[in-house]
């Protein structure tokens, strides 16, 4: 799984994203990438999955969990 950072361009707060590929039959097509505190769209991307946005604190978290 490949953790990609980004700013939020409407509130400015850092988040990080990934991208969830594991689906049978999605077509490729653009895909919001939302700021996980204001919901704002921040990117669109052209993909055949979708991208899973999370608080900083929160992935950090998760990724500890994962060992
Ligand atoms: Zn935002």
């Amino acid at each position: 799984m490949k953790l990609e950072k980004i700013v939020c361009p409407h509130c400015q707060q850092r988040f990080t994203y990934y991208e969830v590929t594991n689906i049978v039959e999605h077509t490729r097509q653009l895909q919001p990438i939302e700021c996980p505190y204001c919901r704002f769209i921040a990117s669109k991307k052209i993909y055949n999955g979708y991208f899973v946005s999370q608080k900083l604190e929160d992935s950090d978290k998760k990724i500890k969990l994962k060992g």
